[in-house]
């Protein structure tokens, strides 16, 4: 449907090009930020405090005329690119059809479309049943609540360095104290934690992280908690707000099998890592697994609220009916959104973009941890990509640098974030859309920040 919609000719095509024209943030987003203050919680922090103007593709023009090169994506949201046509034609054309109905009060086809094709692109080929719901927190909290129902456990596993929203529960799922939890308690109870196989931190060495790190989770369920009390383990097959880390190949295989013989669903969290952005359509095809429920969010709605959780059938409709939902669960106009981003990935092929990608920026990222001492690591699949920085000649944690370079990216008109449970890494989440040419402009700026580190 979203084929026969003409693009909206009134928005001005931005020229894919950095543009910095005045300090960043300028003076007219200065002006407006200083309202901001009077006016929005304190809470609501800002990596970069400049006001938006326009955005497209992979540039983001702010009020000041500023253009910068887009290495965010709002969060590994607008993958396809911020307003890309089919995106935009047909939100216009679902919002002029109907905004809203509630899908527990009168159904719509785009909301079964959606359903249809998450249960067709995650892993595996078994029976999938989908809900649709709108954050990222409402996908993992609405997972948990499908495995406790299927198992009739109460607990979950999470690991360190784990990111997975904001609610009482997600919360409690998440590792790192400042700035996600401290004063938040009480925690929601059942949570606990494993260690996160983390070949860069791990204390045995890269080669040993895989099988130390399973062995200390099996030891924490089977002797701390009990098999039989855990209802889920709850992972990122690469994990995004504790730094990128991409865990040492055969842990999660080794997970997903200990799960499997202990009957305790195994979610895996691609809230962050969906859609193409590492290379893949879902980052657990790395290593071919196959996990019995998905959490999906950010890219999947092309720059719209959604989110699902996807997986077996059998788990899925052990909810009785009433037992799921919410009023936006599921919005059409996300729907409409989602599906011509869908659309876009797999037509623009852009799973293979984002390999591309990595194949363009990583190496040379790791030439650059070669010959500087405070850059300890280079990493990531795909279209996202890290740089983990540490104080010279050791693994000790360097926040202040990673603080400087994402300033000197700034300043120079490229937009990058900062993660890590340290505050410590640099997160590259370009738009999977990025000309080559842009990339390797911004890559430069990077660079730039990084040797000037030392
Ligand atoms: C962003 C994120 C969430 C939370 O999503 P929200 O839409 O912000 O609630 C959960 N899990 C992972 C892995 C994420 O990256």
């Amino acid at each position: 449907m979203t084929d026969t919609i003409t693009t909206d000719q009134t928005a001005p095509e931005v020229v894919q090009r950095r543009l910095v024209q005045t300090a960043v943030p300028g003076p007219r987003s200065l002006a407006l930020h200083a309202e901001r203050e009077q006016e929005v919680a304190r809470g609501l922090g800002v990596t970069l405090p400049v006001f938006v103007e326009q955005a497209q593709g992979a540039i983001v023009v702010d009020v000041d005329g500023n253009q910068l090169v887009d290495l965010a994506s709002g969060i590994a949201v607008t993958s396809v690119g911020a307003s890309h046509p089919r995106v935009a034609a047909a939100v216009a054309e679902q919002a002029q059809r109907f905004t809203h109905t509630c899908f527990m009060v009168t159904e719509y086809d785009g909301f079964v479309d959606v359903a249809r094709a998450l249960n067709r692109l995650t892993p595996g080929d078994h029976e999938k049943r989908t809900a649709l719901f709108t954050t990222g927190a409402e996908a993992v909290e609405n997972a948990v609540k499908i495995a406790r129902v299927a198992t009739g456990r109460p607990a979950v596993v999470v690991l360190d360095h784990a990111y997975h929203g904001r609610t009482l529960l997600t919360m409690s799922m998440t590792a790192r104290n400042v700035p996600y939890k401290a004063g938040f308690g009480p925690f929601a109870p059942e949570v606990y934690r494993a260690p996160s196989a983390y070949p860069f931190r791990w204390p045995g060495g890269p080669e040993r992280c895989a099988q130390e790190a399973l062995a200390r989770l099996e030891e924490l369920v089977l002797t701390q908690v009990g098999a039989e009390n855990v209802a889920a383990i709850v992972a990122e097959p690469i994990q995004g707000e504790g730094g990128f880390v991409v865990p040492a190949p055969g842990f999660l295989p080794g997970v997903a099998e200990f799960a499997r013989a202990h009957g305790i669903v195994f979610v895996a969290d691609e809230i962050q890592t969906g859609f193409g952005r590492t290379g893949a359509m879902f980052a657990c095809e790395h290593e071919g697994l196959v996990p019995d429920l998905v959490t999906t969010a950010k890219a999947l709605g092309g720059g719209l609220p959604l989110s699902a959780v996807t997986g077996r059938a059998d788990l899925m409709d052990a909810v009785g009916p009433g037992g799921l939902g919410g009023t936006y669960a599921g919005n059409p106009v996300a729907c409409a959104a989602a599906l011509a981003a869908i659309a876009v990935i797999e037509e623009e092929g852009l799973v293979e973009r984002a390999r591309a990608i990595e194949a363009q920026a990583l190496p040379r990222l790791q030439r650059l941890a070669d010959a500087c001492d405070a850059l300890g690591e280079a990493r990531g699949r795909g279209a996202m990509l890290a740089l983990e920085l540490v104080r010279p000649g050791t693994t000790e944690p360097d926040p202040a640098a990673a603080r400087a370079v994402a300033a000197h990216c700034h300043a120079e008109g490229v937009l990058v974030l900062v993660c890590g449970t340290h505050g410590n890494v640099i997160r590259l989440l370009p738009p999977l859309v990025i000309e080559p040419d842009l990339l390797d402009d911004a890559l430069e700026v990077i660079e730039r920040g990084v040797r000037d580190l030392t």
